[in-house]
């Protein structure tokens, strides 16, 4: 029996109603850019595997960094010891990240890392003797499943079956370049009748959202409004975080600086699964007393898994090398050139890039899981081209490492969908 069969039997798969749509397809080997399956069809990785796999599948510098570790430390609990993998990346984090982060908390995944931002916010503000119990947020964010992160997304696709149990929410328009009096007049109604905890935010794109980009200065303006206000502000970098945007971080393209950040996905470049949530001195200073009970009592198992943390280290001596940052500014000319290209379609309504990051809309209503994109998903792969519509907007999010022959291939399936949407 195939794999896709045997799926069939006992597996459960994310983000699916198996009732319509009980196919997956089997992978059984994925190297670089390119995803085989078991009938040997090979399939280039446009979207990184949600984001992921930047530096390449299985890349051979990350492996082997990998290995070494296992054999060396496999896992010890992070809540009486600690190892060389965890100080060392917390070093080399501090190096990159925006100059005022300076403590790092280990989580496993994107959603804990939201989550241990979100808690860290209203502790900060409990210690103090204060309670805060409202938080700030875009229309249409995603900070992922658990409860918190879940309360803070604004995309009710996810949503509906939780909406009484969450937790309570206030939201803002993104700042788009011309609405930045309306949105301050909302914060003022919102600062003066509610105890604020804290406002969350992707910076510059909001990825589940379809990659729609906002403004910089609008979205400066917002963060200088929250921090004279004397309300946290947590930047979610799980998805734009170690170069997507063409530089480090979304943050550095921002003057005022994030009291908390969350990041994942690229942090382990694909391989396995970690979180991290970032902050200030400041914050930290809020947990120190001679309370035990000011400490702040969030933990995982695997927190700060010492081969995750290896895995993670390598990532960020690729991230930070020669090759990999020109290769960026390569991906993002040929986004540039691209969108140029395609930008008056007539069935193209928009677009937008930045680093290697693309997107556009196509002209036509489409539901975020439907037929329609199914059929979309369907003409890509059968091609040879992974790529994942979300409503009607395509993206491209592609590795580092990818060929420019590979690229134009992706532009090329691309081209050919909008002919016959
Ligand atoms: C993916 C994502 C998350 C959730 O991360 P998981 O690892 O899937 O839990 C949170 N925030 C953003 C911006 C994301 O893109």
């Amino acid at each position: 029996m195939s794999l896709k069969e045997r799926d069939k039997k006992h597996l459960w798969h994310p983000l699916r109603q198996h009732h319509l749509n009980p196919e997956s397809i089997a992978i059984t080997k994925a190297k670089d850019c390119i995803l085989t399956d078991e009938d040997g069809n090979e399939y280039i990785d446009a979207i990184s595997s949600w984001y992921t796999c930047m530096y390449g599948h299985c890349n051979d510098y990350i492996v082997e960094a990998t290995y070494r570790q296992m054999q060396q430390l496999d896992h010890v609990m992070f809540s009486d010891f600690t190892h060389e993998p965890a100080v060392k990346l917390s070093e080399e984090l501090i190096k990159i990240l925006p100059h005022n982060q300076n403590k790092i908390y280990f989580n496993d995944n994107g959603s804990t890392a939201v989550e241990a931002g979100i808690k860290m916010a209203l502790q900060y503000y409990f210690n103090k003797g204060e309670k805060r119990t409202l938080f700030m947020a875009f229309e249409n964010g995603f900070h992922g499943d658990t409860f918190g992160a879940m309360s803070v997304s604004g995309l009710s696709v996810y949503n509906g079956p939780f909406e009484d149990f969450l937790i309570d929410v206030k939201r803002i328009p993104t700042p788009d370049g011309k609405n930045h009096h309306e949105i301050l007049k909302i914060l003022e109604t919102f600062t003066s009748n509610y105890k604020i905890a804290g406002f969350i935010y992707e910076p510059l794109i909001q990825g589940a959202a379809g990659m729609k980009t906002h403004d910089a200065k609008g979205l400066n303006k917002i963060l200088d409004f929250f921090k004279s206000h004397d309300i946290l502000t947590i930047a979610d970098e799980v998805m734009t975080g170690f170069g997507k945007t063409g530089k480090y971080f979304a943050s550095d393209y921002i003057e005022t600086k994030p009291d908390i950040m969350c990041f994942s996905k690229a942090l382990t470049a694909g391989l396995l699964p970690m979180a991290i949530t970032s902050c200030t001195q400041d914050i930290y200073k809020g947990f120190l007393s001679d309370n035990v009970g000011d400490g702040f009592f969030h933990c995982h198992t695997y927190s700060a898994n010492p081969v995750a943390c290896a895995t993670a280290i390598a990532g960020i001596e690729l991230l930070t090398s020669k090759e990999i940052q020109s290769n960026i500014k390569r991906i993002e000319k040929s986004h540039e050139l691209f969108r140029m290209k395609v930008n008056h379609h007539s069935n193209v309504k928009s677009t937008r890039h930045l680093g290697v990051i693309f997107a556009l809309d196509l002209n036509i209503a489409m539901a975020r899981y439907g037929d329609l994109r199914d059929k979309l998903l369907k003409f890509f792969m059968d091609r040879g081209v992974f790529l994942r519509p979300l409503g009607n907007t395509i993206y491209i999010q592609v590795p580092y490492v990818i060929s420019e022959e590979q690229l134009q291939k992706v532009y090329k399936v691309i081209e050919e969908a909008l002919e016959i949407v």
